[in-house]
């Protein structure tokens, strides 16, 4: 990962990292140490839909809870 990849590539990457396995907005922002929760927030309701990536509520693979999180199926 480089430094100037943007917010929205970190998480991307973050997701396809998990390979199938989904991960909450809470999750994302702890990893790539974000400012605010609402960026993970942001970038993930973008994703939604396009290129294999999917939100439900689930048990995000991380912390376990069960909320909204997004996975990424290839
Ligand atoms: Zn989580």
């Amino acid at each position: 990962m480089t430094r100037n990849m943007t917010i929205a590539g970190q998480i991307e990457a973050l997701i396809q990292r998990l390979d199938g396995l989904a991960v909450c907005d809470d999750c994302i922002t702890d990893r790539l140490d974000l400012s605010v929760r609402s960026q993970a927030n942001a970038v993930t309701r973008e994703l939604v839909g396009t290129r294999g990536y999917r939100r439900a509520k689930q048990p995000c693979s991380l912390c376990g809870a069960n909320k909204l999180a997004t996975s990424h199926h290839a």
